[in-house]
């Protein structure tokens, strides 16, 4: 059976959430599909009910919005994954909570599937207690549950600050933040960020909180190596100039470490729609114009799916993309989407600017990455062997490289590792700039059980399936 609806919405974070509300509210038929447990998204993660009961909920306006779009009829299929797209082109394949096969096929579809956190490999990162920041806020803000007691926060971008207030607030030892680049010390480069007195404001706040707290923010600093036995005991850390000549240790017993977001843009590829390599973050972005528009007719992505920018921006293309969807599926014509988007797309590339590129500091770490790292970790492939089979039989095509090592074969399909991965190819045998810096989109985009696959099978060859 195939459910119909007039728009399906895959992700039911900021951006989903925004955009079924006003669908719905519309009286198109929506139905909006997210992995999790419970919609929100990454900003808006529910705090389990317990944790609420006992210290409140740390971002209300997530349960009102999740309340109104249920309020509005929109049907709502948590713990929903969506592993692919049947050979029509069209009719999304997706794992119920227990495991069943579904399919789904909308007049429209809405991705908007977030971002995953960007890493990059160093010696010991595969120890108990090294984890994302991203990890560390959802496991404090919605668990109440400190990811250690005295931690180092590492990596690049914006987003460390805030974890480092939310860990404090939770009365764990902030022993220091490592950012790779310099951007605390901006001068003219940072003067566009007074036309964002909100954002401003928000930094600014961070940063009177970590000085409260006198923790120390090591500007132009990376993880040479974390060390510890049956957990991260010390992290050791270099000048980003000089990658591999250590200028501190601290002991820990938990690191963070992060390099911003990457759009999430499996499904967006796996539809066909064109997505571009952008030669400063090393990601696939889909190609879109400000309403989500993608190079297909009936596919708009909105979010961090669309380009990093933040939880507002993500806000204000879920709406932009309703709007359009609306005008497609109703006739009427389309809004012009709102100045907002522009001036926060503006503030997100003040931000990027302000931040070392992903890409170059890929560039700067990886020659001083050693042989035996771990590049992935989930099939425990090293960066040598990488290197060997890229320089080698796969003459430095990511995909070839994928099917020699087994690296981004694992759970995580490539989301902790490919960015490293596709660096290492690239280090092996320079490929041109084109060349998509991800690896290639396949069905399934995430691990499903076999027995989804074979009642799906059974379905279609209308017999019993193996359930
Ligand atoms: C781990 C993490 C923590 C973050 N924490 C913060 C924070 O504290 N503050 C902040 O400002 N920003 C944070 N961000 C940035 C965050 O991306 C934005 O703030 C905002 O949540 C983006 O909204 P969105 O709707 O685009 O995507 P998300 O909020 O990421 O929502 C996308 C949803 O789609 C689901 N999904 C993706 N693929 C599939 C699929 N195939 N099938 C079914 N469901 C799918 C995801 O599980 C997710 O629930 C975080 C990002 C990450 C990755």
């Amino acid at each position: 059976m195939i459910v119909e609806r007039d728009v399906l919405v895959v992700g039911g974070g900021p951006a989903g959430l925004t955009a079924a509300l006003r669908l719905a509210q519309a009286g198109l038929t929506v139905t909006v599909l997210d992995e999790q447990a419970e919609l929100g998204g990454q900003y808006y993660r529910r705090p389990a009910p317990e944790v609420a009961a006992l210290w409140g909920d740390h971002r209300p306006e997530g349960r009102r919005l999740v309340e109104r779009v249920r309020a509005a009829g929109v049907e709502c299929r948590t713990g929903h994954l969506v592993w692919g797209v049947a050979d029509d082109g069209r009719t999304l394949l997706a794992a119920d909570p227990a495991g069943r096969p579904v399919r789904l096929r909308g007049r429209h579809l809405l991705l908007a599937t977030g971002a995953y956190e960007r890493a990059i490999p160093f010696p010991g990162w595969q120890l108990p207690g090294v984890t994302t920041p991203g990890f560390a806020q959802h496991l404090a803000a919605a668990d109440h549950t400190p990811i250690g007691d005295r931690v180092v926060l590492a990596g690049s971008g914006p987003f460390l600050l805030p974890v480092a207030c939310t860990l404090l607030a939770l009365g764990v030892r902030v022993a220091g933040i490592a950012e790779a680049g310099t951007p605390y010390r901006a001068g003219l480069r940072a003067l566009g960020a007074v036309r964002h007195p909100a954002r401003l404001r928000e930094l600014a706040g961070y940063g009177a909180r970590l000085a409260r707290a006198r923790v120390p923010i090591w500007q132009g600093t990376v993880v040479l190596r974390a060390d510890g036995g049956d957990r991260v005991s010390a992290v050791t850390l270099a000048a980003t100039a000089r990658p591999a000549v250590p200028v501190r240790t601290v002991e820990v017993d938990a690191l963070c470490v992060g390099y911003g977001f990457r759009p999430q843009t499996d499904l967006v590829r796996l539809l066909g729609c064109a997505v571009r390599a952008d030669a400063a973050t090393g990601d696939a972005v889909p190609v879109t114009d400000p309403a989500g528009r993608t190079s297909r007719e009936d596919v708009h992505v909105a979010g961090e799916a669309a380009g990093i920018g933040g939880v507002h921006l993500a806000t204000a293309r879920g709406r932009a993309a309703a709007d359009d969807i609306l005008a497609r599926l109703t006739g009427r014509p389309a809004p012009r989407p709102a100045r907002r988007i522009r001036r926060l797309a503006r503030f997100a590339a003040l931000t990027e600017a302000l931040y070392p590129s992903p890409a170059d500091l890929l560039a700067t770490l990886l020659p001083a990455l050693p042989e035996h790292t771990m590049a992935c970790r989930c099939e425990a492939v090293t960066a040598g062997e990488v290197r060997a089979v890229a320089a080698g039989p796969a003459a430095g095509d990511l995909n070839a490289t994928k099917a020699w090592t087994r690296a981004g074969m694992g759970p995580c399909q490539g989301r902790a590792c490919g960015f490293a991965v596709a660096g290492l190819v690239r280090e092996a045998a320079p490929a041109p700039a084109a060349a998509t810096p991800v690896f290639p989109a396949r069905t399934p985009v995430r691990p499903v059980e076999i027995a989804t696959l074979l009642d799906l099978a059974a379905e279609d060859a209308g017999t019993d399936g193996p359930a």
